[in-house]
C-alpha cells in the first residue's frame, strides 16, 4: 500500500464551507475528498444524510 489515504479507507474529517445555493460543501481535512451536504432539512432527509449533516452543522454553528 504505497497509496496515501483514499476515500475508501479514510475516516473523513469534514471541514465545511459556508452554505451556498442550498448546498454545504465539505472537504476532508485528511484526504482532500469533497462532498456536498444539502443545506436544508428537506434535501438532507431525502439524501439520507440528515443526521450527519445536522451534527456537522451544530459543530460549526456560532
Ligand atoms: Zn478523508
Amino acid at each position: 500500500m504505497a497509496e496515501t489515504l483514499t476515500t475508501g479507507t479514510c475516516v473523513h474529517h469534514w471541514v465545511l464551507a459556508h452554505p451556498e445555493d442550498e448546498v454545504i460543501r465539505g472537504r476532508c481535512k485528511r484526504c482532500g475528498a469533497t462532498r456536498e451536504y444539502p443545506a436544508s432539512v428537506e434535501g438532507a432527509s431525502r439524501q439520507g444524510v440528515y443526521e450527519e449533516a445536522a451534527s456537522l452543522k451544530s459543530s460549526m454553528s456560532r
